[in-house]
């Protein structure tokens, strides 16, 4: 079997001249393998898979994937050549159940099809499908795409908790705690996240996962979430999604958090016998300071005020090929800093070396209609190093205002690094990135901080990213809005720090290097937190 998908927007069988139909192999014998009403429409029963038509497509508007013969089944499909999804994650009472998977596998589907927003299309379903369609069961529902909040509608114990004040304008991430809490404020037996992490520091990550524990206790909850600490700490079990981005998802049977997740990273699923990579995905924490020999800058104890909101700074040095991750909340003063050290600020006290800087912002807002393939650059070292491991290739032929949250975020870290400066600067580079992505990127920084001789200052808010990558860390605390301040520390004491506050403890998975979270009050929690040990490197 396989399946073809067509990309509407991108087919133009005008401009090609019905290429595709023209090199088809099956049409040359006479078949309609491939037909155009509007733009082409492939026969997958007829199509023996040659690629031809990929690869010639001048769009890139075909997708062609072979799919195993053991898949389950076909519960929603959008369309003829469109995405189909296979298999259901179904809830358990009393269970958060995590969905974990690229971008573009389906998770969202399935969270709709859940959701009874998207109406499976087809006649033929499961009797679990129909059971559970069936059934009676309320539900609450937290999109992935968000929209405005009345606050007034939310619960008051909710309000409170998460520090939710009334205002004219949200930001992104008080827009999802905004949309977090109309979900929780709901009274429902099925409770669905999608994505509930994006936009979200690091605080409030863990605030709403808390919440999400204690609220929720004996509900059905199923939440769609890339951040692979926080997944640990609130999941009890895993569905798996493999398959082809954009072409086809599959749900796996159901796996206990911890295997789930290690399988994941193992890039094989023992239960489907499926393999979803060729190699293994394994943690290594850098937390060394190993690299204190040539200075990039040094800056005395800094003071700023920006408006009510005042940043003090410990003086410090930050050395070349040294990654420094930042860690703290947001409103804190961390992009406060990034202008100063870029000098497009003056400090009120203190002083700061200037260096150059190549910056990626938080938020991204492309409003450029031509293709990717026209704005990155042509050179070798450009493919080799930054485009290959990002997969931006599938990218190249699309219009940059029409790509996703996550391929956006992809292009705009391979322009950053391909640009020469003394100093990245990188805030938030994980942001919609699914887990695949996140790892590419820690290689591939690393590999160009060595090469260019440079340095990198990675805001960010996935725990697992921060520690792998850092040699130390840039630890905010302070008042959001009111007042922060900042010190360089190493790796480890700032993560034991943070996990501190939160009085949880992690401890790394033997397998993969991964963190675990110990349950509340387990023997590994109380001894651990005994010897002020948050995080064990054991
Ligand atoms: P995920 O949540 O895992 O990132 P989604 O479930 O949102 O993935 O999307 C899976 C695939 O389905 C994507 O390739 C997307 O383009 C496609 N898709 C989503 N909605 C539609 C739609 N309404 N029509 C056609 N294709 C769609
Ligand atoms: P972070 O990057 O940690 O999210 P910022 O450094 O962007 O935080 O901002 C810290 C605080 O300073 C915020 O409350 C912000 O509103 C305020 N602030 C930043 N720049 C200005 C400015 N030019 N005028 C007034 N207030 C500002
Ligand atoms: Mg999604």
């Amino acid at each position: 079997m396989r399946i073809a998908v067509i990309d509407e927007g991108r087919c133009e069988p005008k401009k090609c001249q019905d290429l595709c139909m023209n090199v088809c192999p099956r049409n040359k014998l006479d078949e309609e393998c491939i037909k155009i009403d509007g733009c082409a429409i492939i026969d997958e029963q007829l199509c023996v898979g040659c690629g031809i038509c990929v690869n010639r497509c001048p769009f890139g508007a075909i997708k062609i994937v072979n799919t195993p013969e053991k898949i389950g089944s076909l519960i929603h499909r959008y369309g003829e050549n469109k995405f189909a999804l296979y298999n259901f994650p179904v809830p358990k009472k009393g269970n958060i159940i995590g969905l974990v998977g690229r971008n573009g596998i389906g998770k969202s589907t399935a969270i709709k099809v859940l959701a009874g927003e998207l109406k499976p299309n087809l006649d033929d379903l499961p009797t679990i499908i129909r059971v559970f369609l069936k059934g009676d069961r309320t539900l609450s529902y937290k999109p992935q795409v968000l929209s405005p909040v009345n606050v007034d509608e939310l619960d008051k114990s909710i309000v409170k908790e998460l520090n939710i004040t009334k205002k004219d304008n949200y930001s992104g991430g008080e827009l999802q705690i905004l949309n977090i809490a109309l979900c929780l404020s709901k009274e429902a037996d099925l409770y669905l996240l999608d994505e509930p992490s994006s936009y979200l520091d690091v605080i409030s990550r863990m605030k709403v996962m808390n919440l999400l524990k204690s609220r929720l206790k004996d509900k059905e909850v199923i939440v769609v979430e890339h951040d692979l600490a926080l997944l640990d700490y609130i999941a009890d079990e895993v569905y798996l999604l493999y398959g082809s981005p954009g072409v086809y998802g599959v749900v796996s049977t159901l796996y206990p958090s911890l295997r789930g997740i290690n399988s994941y990273l193992n890039g094989y699923l023992p239960a489907e016998n499926v393999r979803l990579r060729r190699e293994k995905i394994t943690f290594d924490l850098s937390m060394q300071e190993n690299l204190k020999i040539d200075k990039l800058i040094s800056f005395t104890n800094i003071e700023k005020k920006q408006g009510d909101f005042r940043l003090r700074v410990k003086r410090g040095d930050i050395y070349k090929k040294e990654i420094l991750g930042v860690i703290g909340p947001n409103a804190i003063g961390k992009t406060t800093f990034m202008e100063l050290l870029a000098n497009k600020i003056k400090a009120d006290k203190g002083k700061i070396d200037k260096v150059s800087i190549s910056y990626k912002p938080q938020y991204l807002h492309p409003d450029y209609s031509g293709l990717v393939e026209d704005i990155i650059p042509k050179t070798s070292s450009f493919r080799d190093q930054i485009s290959y491991p990002l997969h931006l290739e599938t990218l190249y032929k699309k219009r940059v205002d029409e790509l996703s949250g996550g391929e956006l975020q992809t292009l705009a870290i391979a322009l950053c690094l391909s640009k020469e400066a003394d100093l990245y600067l990188l805030d938030e580079p994980s942001a919609f990135l699914d887990i695949e992505h996140r790892l590419q990127l820690v290689k591939i920084l690393q590999r160009i901080i060595e090469n260019k001789d440079a340095t990198a200052i990675i805001v960010d808010h996935d725990l697992h990213l921060l520690s792998q990558i850092s040699n130390r860390i840039l630890f905010f605390t302070g008042k959001p809005s009111k007042s922060g301040e900042a010190e360089i520390i190493p790796t480890y004491e700032a993560l034991n720090n943070f996990l501190r506050n939160f009085n949880i403890t992690f401890r790394r998975d033997p397998e993969t290097g991964r963190f675990k979270a110990n349950k509340f009050g387990s023997q590994l929690d109380i001894e651990q937190k005994n010897i002020k040990e948050f995080l064990s490197l054991d």
